[in-house]
Parts: structure tokens; C-alpha cells; sequence
């Protein structure tokens, strides 16, 4: 039996990849679930899958949690130190799919353990890229790219020379607002831009994918996965979600990955890697689909593209601080303090003040620069929306 923990397990990435484990469950022996508000269906999982440990982020809710497992044989634990902790627990894969800088820490306790990583969590190479590499190497560990653009790459990789990789293209939907005026996104709701055309995710990545931050960070996320310098890396509009990403080798051949827009597929390739088993995703029908389209992104309506280059060419803890100022600027958007097109704005304003100085964004990168760097720029991005206010 395969042991398995699965964290950030009640949210969207989470359940699917529970989805997968449900269907085969004896072949898992479940370590830890992790999740947060989402106490009923923690522990419900918990029971079913007969985890060792349930941890919830939130302290406050360990009573709750306590009392939904009851008489289950199953541990609660509770708070960001007890996420650790279970990630620290011997497993032979692990998930990492709790959204945002909270991902980080327990993907790199997991590696510590030598553990397979599934990586969903992306914000984990974007702000410590170098960090999340240098550990799976130090202990030996495995990253297995979870992203379906990067699951994508990873598999047209399969027996290939990364050294006849000439580049790497990434498609991207276009998100809610993809047929919208500037001036309409100018006006657009947190309840508008959370609804996504073709995937079905977490509020946080569907409005993210409407900006373009999401496509953003997957920039970086495959210049620091793959190593490769982020000229080589395209975005390529496709409002279809089929194709998931392009591998262009040095003698014109273009490799594609095709699928349904399924997140279990990237998720079961990373379970089972490096075999290939059966998935319930739909079988395509190309001839039923008839055409695909496929369209440069426009630089005026996604600034966020434009910034995540300039990160790069940054580097050092830029990724950090652009990850955290996105963090703000979203939930200032959801909490209607900015609008759609300011994220950008807030964004791109935290990035001049920490490259002016503010932050010492060229310091070694330890887990204690990354978080004094996202936390300089979590508090210059409310300053510049408080400002605008
Ligand atoms: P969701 O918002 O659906 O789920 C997030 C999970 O993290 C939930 O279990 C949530 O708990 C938990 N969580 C939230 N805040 C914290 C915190 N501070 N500490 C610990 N746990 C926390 O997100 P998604 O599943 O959509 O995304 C997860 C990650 O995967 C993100 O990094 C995203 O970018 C990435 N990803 C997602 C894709 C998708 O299709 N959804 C595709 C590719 C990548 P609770 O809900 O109980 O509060
Ligand atoms: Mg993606």
C-alpha cells in the first residue's frame, strides 16, 4: 500500500485527487488530510479514507474538528505548525494543494522526508523556486508537476533531450472576461470574474485566470521547473482548453498534449507516475470538435504577462514579491477595494518600491528572506491600495 497525505484536501484540487484515492482506496494507506474552513468535509474524508491525522489551518476550529471525528480513531490537530507536522510524517507521495504562500512550508517538509511531491501548488516555485528545487535535490526527493499546462510539458518531455527544447508554449483560456472591452473589465465584479468558462477551480485561480496573474505565475512556475530561460517560454490564447501546452524541439517539430479539461488527468498522471493507468476523464472526439482556435494574449488587456518577465529578469526574491502583492491586490478585489484592471496597477507599484529599495530583493534566498520579502510587499500592497482609496 502506497502511503499518502493530501493537503489543502478540501478545496477543488483536493477533492479530485480524494477522487481518484476513492476509487482504489485499497490501495492507499492516507497519512494526513489537510484543510481549512471546510471542517464537515475534512472530516467526513478523514473517516472514510481512515486518515492518521486531520489538520485543520485554523486553531480555532480544532474543537469542531475534534467533535466531527469522534469515536473515529482518527487524530485532530490544528494550525500552521500541525500542517508541518503532519507534512513531516512518512509518506510515499504527497499532494500540495493548499492555495497560496501557506503552500509552501509543508511541500518543503515533505520533501525533506523524501517524498514524492505532487506539486499543484504553484505559488511554492514562484516565490522560492530555487528553495523547492535545492530541496528535492539535497534529499532526494521527486517534484511531479500537477498544473495541467506543466503535466503537459512534463509528459512531451517523456525521452526527449531538454537540449533540442527550443521553446515552451502554455495556452491559456482568456478566463471570464476574454471577449470583454477594456472598459467593461474596467467595471467588472468579483462575482463575474469567478466564473470560468472551461475549468472548474477555486474561486482564488478562476479569478486569476480572468487577469492573467494565473498564466503569470505559470510563467515563472516553468522557468523554474524546467530550468529553461524564460525567453524560451509563450502564452498562446486557446479558449477551448484542449490543447494544454506545446513543446517545440530544435528541429520544427511541435509536440501538443490534448485533453479534456480535467484536472484529474494531471492529477491521476502524477499519482501513477511513471505508468500510465486509466482515468474517468471524457475520451476527445476531434472530429465531433471540429475546430480549435488559437490567438496571441493582447499586452493591454494582461499587464500581469508583462510583469511576470520583468520578475524574472529580476529574479532573486522578485518572485516573492510579486506572488504576495498579487495575494493583496486579489483580496482587495474580491473585498471591493480596487478594481478588475487595478490589481495590475497595485501590483506593478509594490514591484517599483521593492526594486527601489525597499527590500533587499537580491539577498540569499532562505526560507527567512522569502518570508521577510513577502511580508515587505504584503504590507506596500495595501499601503498603494489604502492609498487609493
Ligand atoms: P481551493 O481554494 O479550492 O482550495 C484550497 C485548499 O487550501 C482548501 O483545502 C483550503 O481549505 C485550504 N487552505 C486555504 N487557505 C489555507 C491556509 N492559509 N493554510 C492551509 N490551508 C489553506 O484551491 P484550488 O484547489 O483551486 O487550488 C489549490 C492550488 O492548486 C493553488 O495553488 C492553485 O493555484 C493550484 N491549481 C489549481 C488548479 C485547479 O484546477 N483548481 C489547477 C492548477 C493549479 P478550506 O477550503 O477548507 O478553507
Ligand atoms: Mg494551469
Amino acid at each position: 500500500m502506497r502511503k499518502v497525505s493530501v493537503f489543502g484536501a478540501t478545496g477543488s484540487i483536493g477533492q479530485n485527487t480524494i477522487d481518484l484515492i476513492d476509487r482504489d482506496p485499497a490501495a492507499y494507506e492516507v497519512v494526513a488530510l489537510s484543510g481549512g474552513r471546510n471542517i464537515a468535509q475534512l472530516a467526513e474524508d478523514a473517516k472514510r479514507l481512515r486518515a492518521q491525522v486531520a489538520v485543520t489551518a485554523h486553531e480555532e476550529l480544532l474543537d469542531d474538528l475534534r467533535d466531527a471525528l469522534a469515536g473515529s480513531g482518527v487524530e485532530a490537530t490544528a494550525g500552521a505548525g500541525a500542517i508541518e507536522e503532519a507534512a513531516c510524517r512518512p509518506a510515499d507521495w504527497v499532494m500540495s494543494a493548499i492555495v497560496g504562500a501557506a503552500g509552501l512550508k509543508p511541500g518543503l517538509r515533505a520533501l525533506e522526508q523524501g517524498a514524492t511531491l505532487a506539486l499543484a501548488n504553484k505559488e511554492s516555485l514562484v516565490t522560492a523556486g530555487a528553495l523547492i528545487m535545492g530541496t528535492a535535490k539535497t534529499h532526494g526527493a521527486r517534484i511531479l508537476p500537477v498544473d495541467s499546462e506543466h503535466s503537459a510539458v512534463f509528459q512531451g518531455l517523456v525521452g526527449e533531450d531538454f537540449g533540442s527544447v527550443e521553446r515552451i508554449i502554455i495556452t491559456a483560456s482568456g478566463g471570464a472576461f476574454r471577449d470583454w472591452s477594456l472598459e467593461d473589465m474596467a467595471r467588472a465584479t468579483p462575482e463575474q470574474a469567478s466564473s470560468h468558462p472551461n475549468w472548474n477551480m477555486g474561486q482564488r485561480i478562476t479569478i486569476d485566470s480572468a487577469s492573467m496573474f494565473n498564466k503569470a505565475l505559470e510563467v515563472i512556475e516553468t522557468k523554474e521547473f524546467f530550468g529553461c530561460s524564460h525567453e524560451m517560454i509563450e502564452v498562446l490564447v486557446h479558449p477551448e482548453s484542449l490543447v494544454h501546452a506545446l513543446v517545440g524541439f530544435r528541429d520544427g517539430a511541435l509536440m501538443a498534449h490534448v485533453g479534456a479539461p480535467d484536472m484529474r488527468h494531471a492529477i491521476g498522471y502524477a499519482l501513477h507516475w511513471p505508468e500510465r493507468r486509466a482515468l474517468p476523464v471524457e475520451r476527445l472526439d476531434l472530429a465531433k470538435i471540429g475546430q480549435m482556435h488559437f490567438r496571441a494574449p493582447d499586452p493591454a488587456r494582461y499587464p500581469a504577462l508583462r510583469l511576470a518577465h520583468e520578475v524574472m529578469e529580476a529574479g532573486g526574491l522578485s518572485g516573492a514579491a510579486f506572488n504576495a502583492a498579487k495575494e493583496v491586490a486579489l483580496d482587495g478585489f474580491i473585498e471591493h477595494h480596487i478594481g478588475f484592471l487595478e490589481m495590475a496597477e497595485v501590483v506593478e507599484e509594490v514591484l517599483t518600491r521593492l526594486w527601489g529599495g525597499a527590500c533587499h530583493i537580491n539577498a540569499e534566498m532562505t526560507l527567512d528572506t522569502v518570508h521577510q520579502t513577502d511580508h515587505i510587499a504584503r504590507k506596500t500592497a495595501r499601503d498603494v491600495i489604502a492609498e487609493r482609496q
